[in-house]
């Protein structure tokens, strides 16, 4: 493992850092809401903060660091993008609200879509123009995603889809969505799958946001009721929808397990803070063996996350792809946090109990995140599929049984 940039990568570093000195406000060094992963619902105001945030880049050459520059990208490599997402994490920018549109739906319609189709939809997604979001799950269909049953009939040049989407995060203000369809009932369950973009402002489309525990409703449900997509959005063959969603859902766990190197130092620190002004039965808590020896315990556990998510980086940076260390930092990270985010709440006590901006500590985070993390622990692959994945992949375990395998999907029982 090797943590230093190479020549090349510490001087696109530098050129990074003066690029966001002139253009962004640098965070203080112990700014807690560095770590927040989440924000409340998203406000009109705060979308068209995070677009001109994009412009700005996209104006610069910055926006799309991987994607080629016949497109607006700069032809830069996946090293140099994480680069750039770990000094633009130092400076106070709006949340990434176009995770699903760069870093899946682009990927995506990069590698499936006709040259029409890419110059329809890329250059705008790029810039920040227009927000997407992804129609993939259903009630009855989550990581058994190809067990999805939103019908689309081919009539004429047209599509029509009827069915019901759900968690579709930032459909509300998304003007272009990716969805998976199911077009041949006959077919085996993966065979019958077609893929297509949906214009939101479609007719017959219904959003209706989701109440999240943490108070926000940063998701919702979709339901399209005889909804018209036209063929030249289908993207890729009819019944190949499988093959392109697999296409999505790589990039997406790319993106997510990415997102995960929150810093041990910061995250510690805050937990330090409790227990420099918390009693515990009238005892100062840092003056507690217990508590200290919980703390260096954490604070060991997130060094080691760390240093997995910098080998994955030291991979990248010698030319090699993320590999089974993804799985890995997402189940234990999600794990991990969740783990902090408790402790941190027993020391507060009673003050633990309270939210948002009443909070006493780090601004409410503690609480933030402690109901929070278990939307990551499921979002892009529960930990439980995560395991299956490190199982079969990575040990070499038997694969999971497959009773539905090679039956038309009409014949698979349900209900
Ligand atoms: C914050 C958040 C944002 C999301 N955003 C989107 C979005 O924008 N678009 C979208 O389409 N979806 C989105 N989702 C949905 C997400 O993809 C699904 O929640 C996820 O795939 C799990 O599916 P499910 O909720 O249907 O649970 P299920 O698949 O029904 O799972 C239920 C339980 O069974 C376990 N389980 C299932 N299969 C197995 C197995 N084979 N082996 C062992 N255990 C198993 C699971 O681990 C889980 O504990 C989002 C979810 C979250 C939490």
């Amino acid at each position: 493992m090797d943590f230093n940039d190479s020549p090349t990568e510490a001087a696109f570093r530098k050129e990074v850092q003066e690029w966001l000195d002139a253009n962004a406000e640098k965070r203080d060094a112990d700014d807690s809401s560095a770590m927040s992963m989440f924000s409340e619902n998203e406000s009109p105001e705060m979308v068209e903060e995070c677009k001109a945030w994009q412009q700005k880049k996209a104006d610069a050459g910055w926006a799309c660091i991987t994607w080629p520059k016949d497109l607006g990208g700069r032809g830069g490599t996946l090293m140099e993008n994480i680069i750039f997402s770990q000094e633009e994490a130092k400076y106070k920018i709006p949340p990434n609200i176009f995770m699903i549109g760069l870093g899946m739906a682009g990927p995506t319609i990069q590698v499936h879509g006709t040259p029409e189709q890419k110059q329809k939809w890329l250059p705008s997604m790029l810039r920040g123009d227009v927000v997407w979001c992804q129609l993939f799950s259903e009630p009855g269909a989550g990581s058994d995603l190809a067990g999805l049953r939103t019908k689309a009939v081919k009539d004429g040049d047209d599509w029509i889809i009827n069915g019901q989407k759900v968690w579709t995060s930032g459909a509300h203000y998304s003007r272009w969505g990716i969805l998976v369809t199911r077009s041949d009932f006959d077919a085996p369950k993966h065979k019958g799958l077609t893929y297509f973009v949906i214009d939101m402002e479609s007719e017959g489309v219904e959003i209706r946001p989701i109440k999240q525990i943490t108070g926000g409703a940063n998701f919702n449900e979709v339901f399209m009721t005889d909804v018209r997509i036209p063929d030249a959005n289908r993207l890729d063959a009819v019944g190949n929808g499988w093959a392109v969603s697999l296409t999505t859902l790589m990039n997406e766990r790319m993106s997510i397990g990415g997102g995960m190197g929150m810093g041990a130092e910061l995250l510690i620190g805050e937990l330090d803070r409790i227990a420099e002004t918390a009693y515990i039965d009238g005892v100062l808590a840092k003056d507690s063996p217990a508590v200290r020896q919980k703390i260096a315990e954490y604070y060991t556990r997130m060094k080691a996350m760390e240093l997995t998510v910098n080998r994955t980086l030291s991979a990248l940076s010698k030319g090699g792809m993320p590999g089974s260390e993804s799985s890995i930092i997402k189940v234990a990270m999600g794990i991990l946090l969740q783990e902090i985010a408790s402790y941190a709440m027993e020391l507060q006590g009673g003050l633990g109990t309270e939210y948002g901006e009443q909070a006493t500590f780090a601004g409410g985070l503690w609480q933030e995140l402690y109901l929070g993390i278990p939307a990551i622990r499921i979002a892009g692959g529960t930990d439980e599929v995560q395991r299956n994945i490190i199982g079969e992949r990575v040990l070499g375990l038997p694969t999971e049984a497959r009773v539905d395998k090679g039956i038309p999907f009409k014949d698979i029982p349900n209900g």
